[in-house]
């Protein structure tokens, strides 16, 4: 049966017609500004954190992104720094004044996430561990939900149903890619997917359309691509030095990369009559001015 704007309890139009904005540290997120969260797949040092996060703010960047716990595919791969990567991000956020979002990975870390961050990434892979989702929820911390790579829409709502079943109503939602038979990328950004959420829910709905890729190649245009589709948010991994990158340094922008592509946003943006969000300089952060 088709979805509408009733099959989502607290998550769907019809519980709140309005669209729902989550305000971190003066950043509106999901207003008609777009906002964009950028930073390095993973934390790797203080060296690299603070040169990204400086990168990634004086291009226009809000909010910056980086992981300290991370679901690798394989064992063998960096993993992150974990509480050390945590600590780091808030020093990142201290010398930038860049709110922070990261990955929490078990319920038994929300608590030293929600410490060192400002808004808790639920990652693909663990859409539907229920218990983590139920977790973040009564954190009341903001959340960013990401798709499962082999989640319906429909799966994908109800995942964030259970974070606001908590009393939670800080809920964005990201695309990030499924996985479909195409082998030329790494997932295949859903941009029906970015148009029908955002009739159907109330919620911020972000893209990411650098793990959608893999591509650090293709970012760019489908950046824009997510823009026009009606994200209010990109989430994209840049890093000082991509080809040294520890993990997803393949799709990742360099800073310089980076600044190109949201010259282009900003323009795209502003013919839709859905600006960039103001640069954080020029807005009130509650932890630095
Ligand atoms: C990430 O954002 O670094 C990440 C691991 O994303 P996803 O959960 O979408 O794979
Ligand atoms: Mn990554």
């Amino acid at each position: 049966m088709a979805l509408n704007s009733h099959s989502f309890r607290l998550a769907g139009r019809g519980s709140k017609p309005g669209d729902t904005v989550i305000d971190v540290g003066g950043v509106r997120i999901g207003g008609a500004m777009v906002v964009l969260m950028a930073g390095p797949c993973a934390v790797e040092n203080e060296k690299q954190i603070i040169a990204a996060a400086r990168g990634v703010r004086d291009a226009g960047a809000h909010i910056l992104r980086g992981g300290a716990f991370k679901p690798r595919t394989s064992p063998y791969t960096f993993r992150g720094l974990g509480k050390e990567g945590l600590k780091l991000l808030a020093l990142a956020r201290k010398e930038t004044g860049l709110p922070v979002v990261t990955e929490v990975m078990t319920p038994h870390d929300v608590g030293i996430v929600a410490e060192h961050s400002d808004i808790l990434q639920v990652g693909s892979r663990n859409m539907q561990n229920f218990h983590l989702l139920e977790e973040v929820g009564r954190s009341r911390k903001p959340v960013l939900l990401k798709r499962g790579f082999a989640a319906t829409i429909e799966e994908w709502l109800f995942a964030a149903e259970y974070i606001l079943a908590q009393d939670n109503p800080n809920v964005m939602i990201c695309e990030r890619g499924i996985r479909t038979f195409e082998t030329q990328t790494r997932n295949t950004l859903d941009l029906t997917a970015v148009a029908l959420v955002r009739q159907l829910t109330h919620l911020p709905v972000i893209a990411d359309p650098s793990h959608a890729s893999g591509r650090r190649d293709l970012v760019p245009a489908l950046a824009l691509a997510s823009i026009a589709a009606g994200a209010q948010g990109l989430l994209i991994e840049v890093h000082p030095d991509p080809d040294s990158a520890l993990s997803d340094g393949h799709q990742s922008l360099s800073c310089e990369g980076f600044a190109a592509a949201v010259g282009q946003i900003e323009r795209l943006a502003a013919c839709l009559g859905r600006p960039l969000h103001p640069r954080l300089a020029e807005t009130q952060t509650s932890w630095t001015r």
